[in-house]
Formats: structure tokens, C-alpha cells, sequence
């Protein structure tokens, strides 16, 4: 396996960001005056406290205006977060998360979704839940009406009915088609593996050149009072095994935060992310003194290393998928990595503005 580094990273405040002229366009859906800034201006120059600043993978550019906008007349970051995500959660036109989202592999939309708060070092998830729109806010609710952490499947709905959530039909028929046109050329290429070793290649669908809906919001924050609290939120894998939670709804690898660290979040393939807890990981490098964008490279590093099948690797032995991770430091610096990048971004929010900020990554392509 070759695991050679193609572009080695460049510290984020060096990184070029966005020509001015694709900035323009996507600081106006920003809501603000066009303007290009290097990372380092997302960095605090003084004071003792970090913020606001909120960041989120790509799709959430409306999600940090909102969590800035909410923090800025007070809310906490938690709660700036979730209402930040709900925008996207409502969205029938994002097919990756909440309403409109891809379903399972019987046309059932299941929600993934966690929320960490940091001052307080409590999370509350749902996983696989049926019929409520805001996996988000459900998962709040287990954080502050619960004693547990998680809850999944129709236990996990049960608890929202009793909180009030209706339960609505969350298939459009935009998805309810990309669902039938799957379901009508399946063939190995579905999440359903005949036995097979590790040198097994060409079954399972993980590969780029099958197409492959993936999708997810990540949102983390740091409040006025220099509090951080995250949440990632997802319709998960399109056309999963029934029952599949992916690594959104798990702490430490969908998301995680530590109020004196800092806090990352994922996107991508789930399976990868679970089986190396790389939000926390990212946590604890930044704690030892890794910057964001370091730590996340080298999340994505850990995956690289310990991905050992061959089906999921491409002729160059490297992985065939690939797994975004987004983070932010307690002193408000922030960065993200993929594993095979070279155009991703990431959105990034301040009371001054949007933005988006290039993301560093293992392999091009
Ligand atoms: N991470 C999500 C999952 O595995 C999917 C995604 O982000 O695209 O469920």
C-alpha cells in the first residue's frame, strides 16, 4: 500500500483561500460583503476568550450564519448549533440529512444524529430513528431529559413522541425515485457482502467508481462565554442495511468536544470513522498541541493505515472512500482534512462574516 503523502500539508494561515471571484459568489449565499481572508484572521488577535466563531462541513453555510447570529445576541453554542443544523434538517432539497434524505435499503428514511456540550462534558444521540424530522433536536433532548447518552431505533422515536415531536413521513419523492432506481439495479454493489476475505475485491459499494450518496452536516461553535458545544446530524449512508448506525450518533467519532480543547466533526464513510474514533482523536491531538488542520491530517492518516481490506482500496492501494473532519481550538483557530481532496471546503462563520476555508488532504482526487 502506498501511503505516501501527495500533498504535504501547508499550515493553514499559508494556505491560499478561494479566488475572489468564486469567493463573491459564495460570500454573497453568505449574506455578506465578498471578502478574502487568510485562516489566521479567523484567529482571534486578543482577549481572553476565542469567539464566536462557528464551522461546519460545506452544506451548513446557512447553519455558522445562523449559530453566529444566535450567538451573538447570547444563545449558547449549543443551542446556536442545533438551530443552525435544523435549517438543513428542514431542507427537502439536501438528500442527506433529515427531511428529503436518502432512505434505507427498504425506502425507510433513519435519522443519525449526536450533540456534545462542552461546560458541561454531556452528549445525547439518536440513531436509526423513523419519522422525526429533527434528529437534532431529539438528541438534545436525550442530553437534558435522559439519563443515557443514546438511544436508537423506536425507543429513540417513542421518547420524542412523548416530547412532543410529530411523527411525519420524511420520503419525498425525489428521494423515494433515487431510492427505486437503486433498488432496481442492485447487484453487488449494495452493503449486503457474501463472505469474502481480505484480498475480496469488486463487492460492496464503497468504491468512487459506483456512484454513492453520501452526506452529513457537522456543526461546532464557541459562544460568547468561550464555551464550545457541536452536532452532526444525517440521513447516513443512502440505501443502508436497515437498522445501520453510522458514525454520526457516536461520540467521539461523528463528533466530539472538550470545553478546554477544542472540538471535530466528521463526514464521509462512517465505518471508517467508528473503527478509529477519529473525533477524539483530533480532540486529543489538539491537546497535545496539534493545530486543527494537523490533527485532522492526521485522523485521516490513522484511517489510511488501518484500512486493510482490499475491496476497499483503489488500484493504488489507498482508500477508496473518503472521510472529511472539520475542527476548531479553544483559541479559535480552525482546519479540516480529507483523506482525497483538492477542491473540498469547509464553512466558517464569524460575527464578521462567511466563509469558506480550503481544506488540507492526504491524496489528490
Ligand atoms: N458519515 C455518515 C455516515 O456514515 C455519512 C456521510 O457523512 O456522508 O452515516
Amino acid at each position: 500500500m502506498t501511503n505516501e503523502i501527495e500533498n504535504s500539508v501547508v499550515p493553514s494561515s499559508r494556505r491560499d483561500f478561494l479566488k475572489t471571484s468564486a469567493l463573491a459568489g459564495i460570500a454573497a449565499s453568505f449574506g455578506v460583503a465578498p471578502r478574502v481572508v487568510g485562516a489566521s484572521s479567523l484567529s482571534p488577535s486578543s482577549g481572553a476568550i476565542a469567539g464566536p466563531i462557528a464551522i461546519s462541513s460545506r452544506n451548513g453555510q446557512k447553519s455558522v450564519l445562523k449559530a453566529i447570529e444566535l450567538i451573538q445576541s447570547g444563545a449558547d453554542a449549543l443551542d446556536a448549533v442545533v438551530a443552525g443544523v435544523n435549517l438543513v434538517e428542514e431542507d427537502p432539497e439536501d438528500t442527506s440529512v433529515g427531511y428529503g434524505g436518502l432512505p434505507n435499503a427498504l425506502g425507510i428514511v433513519q435519522l443519525d444524529s449526536a450533540v456534545m456540550h462542552g461546560p458541561t462534558c454531556r452528549a445525547g444521540s439518536v440513531g436509526a430513528i423513523e419519522g422525526i424530522k429533527y434528529a437534532s433536536k431529539v438528541a438534545k433532548m436525550v442530553l437534558e431529559r435522559t439519563d443515557h447518552v443514546n438511544l436508537v431505533g423506536q425507543g429513540a422515536q417513542d421518547f420524542a413522541v412523548m416530547h412532543g415531536f410529530p411523527v411525519e413521513n420524511l420520503l419525498t419523492e425525489k428521494a423515494r425515485l433515487e431510492w427505486v432506481r437503486w433498488r432496481e439495479n442492485m447487484s453487488t454493489q449494495d452493503d449486503y457482502l457474501p463472505k469474502h476475505s481480505l484480498e475480496s475485491t469488486g463487492i460492496g459499494a464503497v468504491t468512487e467508481k459506483i456512484p454513492r450518496h453520501w452526506g452529513t452536516i457537522h456543526c461546532s461553535a464557541i459562544d460568547l462565554a468561550g464555551n464550545i458545544s457541536c452536532v452532526t446530524t444525517t440521513a447516513g449512508m443512502a440505501f443502508k442495511v436497515p437498522g445501520r448506525i453510522g458514525d454520526s450518533p457516536i461520540i467521539g467519532a461523528g463528533l466530539y468536544c472538550d470545553n478546554t480543547v477544542g472540538a471535530a466533526g466528521s463526514t464521509g464513510r462512517g465505518e471508517a470513522n467508528i473503527e478509529n474514533l477519529c473525533s477524539f482523536l483530533i480532540v486529543e491531538r489538539m491537546r497535545m498541541g496539534d493545530s486543527p488542520e494537523a490533527a485532522c491530517l492526521y485522523a485521516c492518516q490513522r484511517i489510511v493505515d488501518h484500512t486493510k481490506l482490499a475491496r476497499l482500496l483503489d488500484d493504488k492501494g489507498r482508500p477508496a472512500f473518503n472521510v472529511q473532519f472539520y475542527a476548531l481550538n479553544i483559541k479559535g483557530e480552525v482546519g479540516g482534512a480529507e483523506i482525497r481532496g483538492g477542491n473540498g471546503t469547509f464553512a466558517a462563520a464569524t460575527p464578521e462574516g462567511g466563509r469558506l476555508v480550503k481544506m488540507a488532504y492526504l491524496y489528490k482526487g
